[in-house]
């Protein structure tokens, strides 16, 4: 069993890693990494039917879809999960990551270069290319493909995908205060992410984020809302379990982006993932000149000052959907 992390580590610099993960957490993530390597787990039914694809580790700091992948595989090994009909395949994405990175030393972010230029090998991303090869050959056999990730910034669990039917008959399973649309593809800054290149095959691709990375609460509703996806589609015998709650929809508009001779510093409160914005509201200071928000929303994907130069941003900014 996992241990809820102590809280009281807010303002100290984090090495997730190292400080705030428990060891229990760090044995479990060292054992997923030896079972999978770098493949992909398959496991197929009696008879056809949907193919589900789980992606865990996309970020190294990111180890709950690690944990949920790996207890994916013990369920479906030992029979807790009996697959009657289609295809689970299970990998974990970046397992050359830092722990407490979002890629390898000198790496590249694997979430950006699922682009076809790096699929088809005409541009050479070393080690995260091929890697992206291998995924992508996954992705290809499968109807759903979700891929689970957390947030550095203390966050709610939220989901980013499209809002159409397809996509909603899946996540709407998945334990989350809110859906994110970005059919601008703004965040991925155009396109190279895993859900968008899912998307562009025709599968359905959900990008989940389960909060914040050092927050382990969501193994089980995760694994459970997976499961209950794959008892709707009769995969595996169960009951399905209640929905979760419907969540708000917000929508990608717009970033602010990083400036270094003019540093932001955002206005208290705002440097967390979903905090409210009104329009016309100062969420920040940039070089002492305050800014202001141009939409009725909320902050998503604050950065944290040592990570906004390699984002080239300081956070998106997102309006909420009317009902
Ligand atoms: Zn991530």
């Amino acid at each position: 069993m996992v241990k809820h992390m102590r809280n009281g580590h807010e303002n100290k610099p984090m090495n997730i890693a190292g400080e705030t993960r428990e060891p229990e957490v760090r044995e479990r993530v060292l054992e997923a990494l030896r079972t999978f390597g770098e493949k992909t787990l398959r496991y197929s039914g009696e008879k056809a039917g949907p193919s589900i694809l789980i992606i865990g580790g996309t970020h190294g700091n990111e180890v709950l879809g690690v944990l949920v992948a790996d207890l994916l595989r013990e369920s479906l090994e030992t029979g807790a999960l009996m697959l009657k009909s289609g295809e689970v395949q299970l990998t974990l994405g970046n397992t050359r990551a830092e722990a407490d990175l979002r890629t390898a030393s000198g790496g590249v972010d694997l979430n950006r270069i699922f682009l076809p230029s790096v699929i088809s090998g005409k541009e050479d991303k070393g080690w995260e290319g091929r890697r992206v090869q291998k995924i992508t050959e996954a992705i290809r056999s499968s109807d759903i493909v979700i891929d689970l990730h957390s947030t550095n910034r203390p966050s709610p669990a939220f989901v980013c995908a499209l809002g159409d039917e397809e996509h909603s008959s899946v996540y709407k399973w998945l334990p989350r205060e809110s859906v994110v649309l970005d059919p601008e593809r703004i965040v991925s800054g155009g396109g190279g992410s895993i859900d968008e290149v899912a998307d562009d095959f025709g599968k359905v691709g959900i990008c989940y984020e389960s909060g914040q990375a050092t927050d382990m609460r969501n193994i089980v509703p995760v694994f459970e809302a997976i499961r209950a996806i794959m008892i709707e589609r009769g995969m595996v015998d169960g009951v399905l379990p209640e929905l979760p709650t419907p969540s708000s929809e917000y929508t990608v508009v717009t970033s602010i982006p990083y400036d270094a001779s003019r540093p932001f510093v955002f206005a208290e409160g705002k440097d967390q993932g979903f905090a409210p914005v009104a329009k016309g509201e100062i969420i920040g200071h940039q070089g002492g000149i305050p800014v202001h928000s141009p939409l009725n929303g909320i902050i998503l994907f604050p950065k944290k000052p040592e990570h906004q130069e390699s984002a080239g941003l300081v956070c998106y900014l997102a309006s909420r959907e009317e009902a």
